[in-house]
Formats: structure tokens, C-alpha cells, sequence
């Protein structure tokens, strides 16, 4: 019997929605009891106090945390998010789902996640590069290309990871590229690391719209977020025929039932930073976006923003996962009861920007790098066998595809500890 002694540290909705996912894909498979606590709590984490000068002279502390869940199976990997709302709780959830990720698509990774408590939006890019610099410097001590590799997430992007490779790099006295992922190209980051994410869930949407006998170009799509994920996704299903209905940031979102220039939103938002008064359709909310009859709802932002509620709403055929924990467990729950709705679950769907990360840092080991058409065939195959065998699970046990994405993610981390042992 394993006993656990854990404090209230983690204890947020992310961590326990983490935790119940955990405890029902373990005793589906049953997992043996010794094994469960060892492979559910993050192995170990740090938090920072995070000063910088500000542009007017003055000092801000911000708090910074890296959550690294598993370091068993490999080097952890995770991304870094800068959000206002970031805690070490929700950090913790993300790392855990970062290490089924890993494990389902068999990357020789733990998971990790990292964040800091900050709006990026209200920091001068020169406050930003201060504070992704300081954020690498407190990390030092526990991190490494063999021992935790970071990676862009919300509010992060190519050019912090850049200014993060610089600091270490600088640190150790020579160019360290695998230590981050999610590089500017001239950097050491890989081609189609960028687009990586969205062309994933795309990839898998076009598959699964295929298994349900729907045409991509017959499909209608909203997309909530409009970042590195929502645009990306956005451009990609657009490319393959697919109509983009609805799009959204933080500042609202735009429908058009005849279609999205998604092109002209992405040059919008480079000059204007957010979607708000782009005339390429009529205003929504975000609420109202989720329960659009479409024929695929692609939340690309913030977990939870599913609720039972929306649930009960929903008028999706297919809901693409492509933010972490988008869904709740009671959500969950009703789309469940509801059965006409497949859901790709986030460990599946959002699994290309890890697996191009992985891409990255081979790239990076071997200082020899691939072509684009590479990357991306080697990306679409890794997915497609992700996919085969999530769906072999959920036929074998009757599961649904969340439980079958995540019993495998799981089983697999588990195994790899057991086969270690206990040191000492
Ligand atoms: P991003 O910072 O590039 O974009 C986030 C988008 O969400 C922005 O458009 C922002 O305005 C919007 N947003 C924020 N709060 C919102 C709200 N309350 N309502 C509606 N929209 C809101 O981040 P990203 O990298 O695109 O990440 C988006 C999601 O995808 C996150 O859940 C992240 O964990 C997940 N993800 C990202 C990657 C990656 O490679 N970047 C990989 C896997 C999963």
C-alpha cells in the first residue's frame, strides 16, 4: 500500500480536475496501488521571486514557478506561460498533462510547465526581455538540455525562448540551443515549429471528420484564442477547405457565417495585438462562440471554459481540443450522456507543438537540420499512429477517447517507474 502525505500546495481547480482524471484512468486500468501516488504528484517544484526594472526606474517583483512532474521517462518538457491568472496549482495540472502527452505519443520526455504571475501585455518590450532573462537565471540550478527543456505557451513566444537560449547560454560560456524549444529559426529552432500545434490539431481534425464521413470543405469551424494555437489552427483548416466562422481573443470574437479572411485577422492582429474591431464580421462573445452551431469547436485558449452549462449547449460535432483542460470533469460528464459530440482530447490534439519540440531538440543534439516538408511528414505520421492507437484503446475497454488517451499516457509513465524501482 502506498500512503500520501501531500500539502495543500497544488491545491487549485486545475490540480483537482488533474487529479480526478488521474484517479479514474488508474482505476480503470488498475493501477496497482503501490505505483499511483509516485506517478500522479509532480516530482518537484520551484518557485521565484522574479525582480525587474521597469522602463520609469522603479522595481517589480513578479512570482515565477517551473512544476517538473516526471523526470523518468527523460528530460521534463513544458512551456512557459506568462498569464495574470498563472498559480503554482494550475502550473502543476499542466505539467501533469504534459507528461501523458509525452508518454501517448512515446517522446522520450517527462512533462513539466512553468508561468509567472503577469499580463505580458502590460510590460515594454524591454520589461519582457527582463523578465524572460531573470526567469532563466533563477532557473539555472534546475534545468539543462538533459534535464528540463522549456518551450513557448501562452503569453510566450520565439523571442522569449530566444532571450531564455541567450541567458544559459551565456551562463554555461557557449551556445547551448537544446535548451529551449520554440526558437527563433535563426537560433537553432526547427522549420514548422511555430505552426506546429495548429497544423496537429488540424491534421487530426481532418482525420477525424473523415471517420465521421464529413467532408473537411463541408465544415463549418469557430475557434476561441486567436494566438500561436487559435491562428495557426485556423490557417490550416482554412487551407484544407474548411469554412472559419468564428474566431476570438480576450477582447471578444468575430462571426461570419460566410467565412473568415483568416489571413487579413492574422495581419490585423500582428499590427493591433487583438482581434477587437476587426471588420471582418460581426461582434460575439465568447460564450456565444462556444455554443455557435458549427461542425467543429476548437477551444485554443484557457482551461475550463467548458462547463457543464456550455456543455449542455454545445451544437458542435466534433470539439478539438486544442487548449490544455478546456473541459471540466463535470462537463465531461455531460458530453459523456449527451454521446453526440467526439471529443480529440487535449493530450491528443494539441500533442504536434511537443512532438516538434522533440524535432527541435534532436535537430539541436545533432547540429543537423531538416527541411520543412521533413518536419511535417514526421509530425502527421506520429499523430496519425497516436491516434490509431487511442482509438484501438477506447474499442478495446469501451472507453471513452479522453480515458483511452489518457490510460495509455499514464500506463506507460507508470511502467517506466515501476521498471526503475525505488531508489534507494
Ligand atoms: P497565445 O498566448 O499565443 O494565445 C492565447 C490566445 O488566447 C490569445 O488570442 C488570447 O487573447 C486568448 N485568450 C486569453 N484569454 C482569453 C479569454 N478569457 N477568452 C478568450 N480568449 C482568450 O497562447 P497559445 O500558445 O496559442 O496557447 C493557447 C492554448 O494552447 C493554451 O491552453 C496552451 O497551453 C495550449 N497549447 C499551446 C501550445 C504551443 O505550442 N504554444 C502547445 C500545446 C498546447
Amino acid at each position: 500500500m502506498s500512503k500520501v502525505i501531500i500539502s495543500s500546495l497544488y491545491d487549485s481547480d486545475e490540480f483537482k480536475m488533474a487529479c480526478r482524471q488521474f484517479d479514474q484512468a488508474a482505476d480503470a486500468i488498475n493501477l496497482p496501488e503501490e505505483i499511483r501516488d509516485r506517478t500522479k504528484y509532480p516530482r518537484r517544484c520551484v518557485a521565484f521571486a522574479l525582480p525587474i526594472k521597469r522602463d520609469d526606474g522603479s522595481v517589480t517583483v513578479f512570482e515565477g514557478y517551473r512544476v517538473q512532474h516526471n523526470l523518468s521517462t527523460g528530460p521534463s518538457k513544458g512551456g512557459i506561460r506568462f498569464h495574470q491568472h498563472v498559480s503554482i496549482g494550475e502550473v502543476s495540472a499542466l505539467a501533469m498533462w504534459m507528461s501523458w502527452k509525452c508518454s501517448l505519443v512515446g517522446l522520450p520526455y517527462g512533462g513539466a510547465k512553468g508561468g509567472v504571475i503577469v499580463n505580458p501585455d502590460h510590460l515594454s518590450e524591454k520589461e519582457l526581455e527582463r523578465l524572460s532573462r531573470r526567469y532563466m537565471q533563477e532557473l539555472l540550478p534546475f534545468i539543462g538540455p538533459d534535464v528540463d527543456v522549456p518551450a513557448p505557451d501562452m503569453g510566450t513566444n520565439e523571442k522569449v525562448m530566444g532571450w531564455m537560449m541567450d541567458t544559459y547560454s551565456n551562463h554555461v560560456g557557449h551556445i547551448v540551443p537544446g535548451i529551449v524549444t520554440g526558437k527563433p529559426i535563426s537560433l537553432g529552432g526547427s522549420q514548422g515549429r511555430r505552426e506546429a500545434t495548429g497544423a496537429g490539431v488540424a491534421h487530426l481534425v481532418k482525420r477525424y471528420l473523415e471517420d465521421m464521413k464529413i467532408s473537411v470543405n463541408k465544415a463549418t469551424v469557430a475557434i476561441q484564442g486567436f494566438g500561436n494555437v487559435g491562428s495557426e489552427t485556423a490557417l490550416a483548416l482554412a487551407n484544407y477547405g474548411a469554412k472559419i466562422i468564428a474566431i476570438s481573443d480576450w477582447t471578444g470574437g468575430i462571426y461570419n457565417a460566410k467565412g473568415i479572411d483568416v489571413q487579413k485577422a492574422v495581419k490585423y492582429v500582428q499590427y493591433q495585438r487583438v482581434l477587437k474591431d476587426f471588420d471582418g464580421g460581426e461582434a460575439i462573445s465568447n460564450e456565444d462562440l462556444l455554443t455557435l452551431k458549427c461542425t467543429v469547436l476548437v477551444p485554443a485558449a484557457l482551461q475550463r471554459v467548458i462547463t457543464p452549462g456550455i456543455a449542455a449547449k454545445l451544437q458542435c460535432k466534433l470539439l478539438a481540443e486544442a487548449a490544455n483542460g478546456p473541459t471540466t470533469n463535470q462537463a465531461d460528464k455531460v458530453l459523456d450522456k449527451r454521446g453526440d459530440i467526439e471529443v480529440i482530447p487535449d493530450v491528443l490534439c494539441n500533442a504536434g507543438g511537443v512532438i516538434v519540440s522533440y524535432f527541435e531538440w534532436l535537430q539541436n543534439r545533432a547540429n543537423y537540420y531538416w527541411e520543412r516538408d521533413e518536419v511535417m511528414t514526421k509530425l502527421f505520421k506520429i499523430l496519425d499512429k497516436a491516434k490509431d492507437s487511442v482509438e484501438a484503446q477506447k474499442r478495446k475497454f469501451k472507453f471513452s477517447r479522453r480515458l483511452a488517451a489518457q490510460t495509455l499516457g499514464i500506463e506507460r509513465v507508470a511502467s517506466a517507474k515501476q521498471s526503475r524501482g525505488l531508489f534507494p
